[in-house]
């Protein structure tokens, strides 16, 4: 499964359909409904995430 925002293929599965990718620190969700992708804040808890942030990573 590639990384929905860099494509890249640095992901690791987290959860039952939760996904981690380590070249931009995001986690993502999988279901029926879509691709759904969460930054994780500095004290580690998931908020959605905001592509005009992307420039940061
Ligand atoms: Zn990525």
């Amino acid at each position: 499964m590639n990384c929905p925002v860099c494509g890249g293929r640095a992901t690791g599965k987290v959860g039952a359909s939760h996904y981690y990718c380590w070249d931009c620190c995001v986690e993502y969700r999988i279901d029926k409904e879509g691709v759904q992708v969460f930054d994780i804040d500095e004290e580690g808890s998931l908020v959605s995430f905001d592509p005009g942030n992307e420039a940061l990573y």
